[in-house]
């Protein structure tokens, strides 16, 4: 293997700089344990911003992987494969929406949520009933109708022209989301946790109205539970705490257990919109992929892995709220289950490069928002040593 020095000089090199990288490369995990080339171990507070939610190297993944690739690792979707059957079987169910698509990535996940909310209402309203309202400060990816899609200016900005169609309102105010949907608006498209935008959870009450303005107009409700869904806040969906459902929800991080796979779920009222031939995918649905899903999915069934979740959860908001007093730059902790936020009265970009150097991972968004995913798997041994290192980041100063 090429040593450190000669990896990064490699990359740098031949990678679009994409991504500004922390200087280590990883190349093994257990549990929540990371390890570098150079044998340093790293406390996994991101996980791979949410999608090692089982840990890393988790035998029961690891196992079926295993299994299904000595058998099949792929076939068309042309023919039918019993992992990716067995898992729309179990997700639907799980999820109380009738009906999924099965692709790759989270930006494909909503892009099938948009062209669904978009035919959907091509067909049954008026033609041209295309615009989808979605939050500033949300995310919901890269490709140029989810970039499109997402309320920051930097993931949009010299890419234009973007598909348009889409309008952003502030998150939480149903005055200004009411006074925004007109007779061209076909969906409403939200994280019910706003992750990129900084880990702000959106109340019950504002819900709810969505839901009930959606209803009232035959407007699609598309919850992005992509980030904040599979079991992140101690239940299978973050929409589960709020009385509602939605009419469409999509998926990815979490739901392979670290293998790429999105699904966007929708009620069954739908299910005609995508006919044979209007949609489609080459690898969506692999069957290695789903073989790792439904692993995911029997923990979600599980009440005390959920238990575990809420329960490290407010561990970690108490020690990070005990923290307040000694270090005054901490503004607010929120976030629900494992899905934590921290806002700082300072940007904290420098305190996640000291974290990494001390052997924990976490990263920060919004500028001064710390944010942290652990897996869910996490053990209170892991939460203590997770507060010692922040202690010992934030006595460094800011
Ligand atoms: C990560 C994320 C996406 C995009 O997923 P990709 O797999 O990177 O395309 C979309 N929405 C939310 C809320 C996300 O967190």
């Amino acid at each position: 293997m090429m040593d450190f020095e000669k990896i990064k000089e490699v990359s740098d090199k031949a990678f679009f700089p994409t991504y500004n990288r922390f200087p280590a490369a990883i190349v093994r995990g257990e549990g929540a344990y990371v390890y570098d080339s150079t044998g340093k171990c790293y406390l996994d507070f991101l996980s791979g911003i949410g999608v090692t939610g089982l840990g890393h190297a988790h035998p029961g993944i690891v196992e079926a992987i295993c299994n299904q690739a000595k058998n099949l690792v792929h076939i068309s979707n042309l023919y039918f494969m019993p992992p990716q059957t067995e898992l729309a079987a179990e997700l639907t169910a799980l999820a109380g929406l009738e009906r999924v698509f099965l692709c790759n990535s989270g930006a494909e996940a909503n892009e099938a949520a948009i062209k669904l909310a978009r035919k959907y209402s091509n067909i049954t309203h008026e033609e041209g009933r295309t615009e989808i309202i979605t939050l500033e400060g949300s995310f919901h990816g890269r490709t140029l109708a989810t970039a499109a899609a997402t309320g920051q200016a930097k993931v949009k900005s010299g890419f234009e022209p973007l598909p348009g169609g889409f309008r952003h309102v502030p998150p939480g105010d149903f005055e200004t989301l009411a006074a925004a949907v007109s007779d061209k608006t076909c969906a409403i498209m939200l994280e019910p946790i706003l992750g990129e935008g900084g880990v702000v959870v959106l109340p019950d009450a504002f819900l709810q109205k969505v839901r009930a303005l959606c209803d009232e107009r035959d407007i699609l409700l598309i919850m992005d539970e992509i980030q904040v869904g599979m079991g992140r806040t101690g239940r299978p969906f973050a929409y589960q705490w709020t009385g509602i459902t939605p009419d469409v929800m999509t998926l990815a991080k979490a739901l392979g257990g670290g293998l790429p796979i999105g699904a966007m779920l929708a009620r069954e009222k739908y299910a005609p919109i995508l006919s044979a031939g209007s949609h489609g995918t080459t690898f969506g649905g692999n069957p290695v992929a789903c073989s790792a899903g439904l692993v995911v999915l029997a923990h979600l069934r599980d009440e005390a892995f959920l238990a575990n979740v809420l329960k490290m959860g407010d561990r970690i908001r108490a020690g990070l709220n005990n923290l307040k007093e000694q270090f005054p730059f901490i503004e607010t902790i929120h976030g629900r289950g494992l899905m934590v936020g921290m806002t700082l009265a300072t940007p904290c970009g420098d305190m996640v490069r000291r974290a990494f150097e001390k052997g924990l991972l976490i990263n920060c968004t919004r500028e001064s928002v710390l944010r942290m995913l652990p897996p869910l798997i996490i053990s209170e041994k892991e939460v203590n040593e997770m507060l010692e290192i922040l202690i010992s980041v934030f006595e460094d100063g800011i």
